[in-house]
């Protein structure tokens, strides 16, 4: 499978996220569910315009997997999912957004505060994650996708299985360092309070299937 190269101003990003000395790396998971929460937001407001939508709360909401075994921690929604030109387009270079553009020019400054402050979005998870993994099946789509990066050699993407429209965003965790605990997001306790910190805010239900004691 042809491995896709990233654009020049995502490798930027790219590399500052994976190279990251960012003592607020748990910041990913604020980004990582701001964005599920968008993804549902688009349903929402799709279905307000279009008849053959119904917006069903219950059905909507996004969930955290952590998988101690596989070290992997998998953020989950129900979302209006991504076809495989916006997995492309969206993931593949670095979104338009606003907060990007200002961090930009004023990244001399001091860019990892900004960091903070305003989020970089989807590739902050590459500051735990040695690989990352999106599943996604677009509404209204019979097709899913996925999107695969190890980070600065770039991506791929090729269709694959999934039960209903969402994404799963599913990050392979880097190995602990002396210096860095990654294990700490396996951690159901640490996990919620991370949720409690950043996504207090968040309109929609955020799940986590708690082991038994
Ligand atoms: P921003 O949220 O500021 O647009 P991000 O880097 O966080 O930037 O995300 C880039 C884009 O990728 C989003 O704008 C969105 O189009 C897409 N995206 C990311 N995560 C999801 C998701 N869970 N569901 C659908 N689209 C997503
Ligand atoms: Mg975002």
């Amino acid at each position: 499978m042809a491995v896709k190269e990233f654009k020049a101003e995502s490798k930027r990003l790219l590399d500052m996220m994976i190279h990251s000395i960012y003592t607020q790396k748990e910041i990913f998971l604020r980004e990582l569910i701001s964005n599920a929460s968008d993804a549902i937001d688009k349903i929402y407001y799709k279905a307000l315009t279009d008849e053959n939508l119904t917006f069903d709360k219950d059905n909507y909401y996004i969930k955290i997997t952590p998988d101690k075994e596989n070290r992997t921690l998998t953020v989950s929604d129900t979302g209006i999912g991504m076809t495989e030109e916006e997995l492309e387009n969206n993931l593949g270079t670095i979104a338009q957004s606003g907060s990007l553009a200002f961090k930009n020019e004023n990244e001399s400054k001091d860019g990892y505060d900004l960091i903070g402050q305003f989020g970089v979005g989807f590739y902050s998870a590459f500051m735990v994650a040695d690989e990352i993994t999106v599943i996604s099946k677009a509404v209204g789509s019979s097709q899913a996708y996925k999107w695969q990066s190890k980070g600065a050699e770039g991506y791929t993407i090729e269709p694959c299985e999934k039960d209903g429209y969402g994404t799963d965003i599913i990050l392979k965790l880097k190995e602990n360092t002396e210096d860095e605990d990654y294990d700490q997001f396996l951690e159901e306790y640490r996990l919620k309070a991370l949720v409690k910190k950043y996504s207090d805010f968040i309109r929609y239900p955020i799940k986590m299937d708690v082991t038994e004691r």
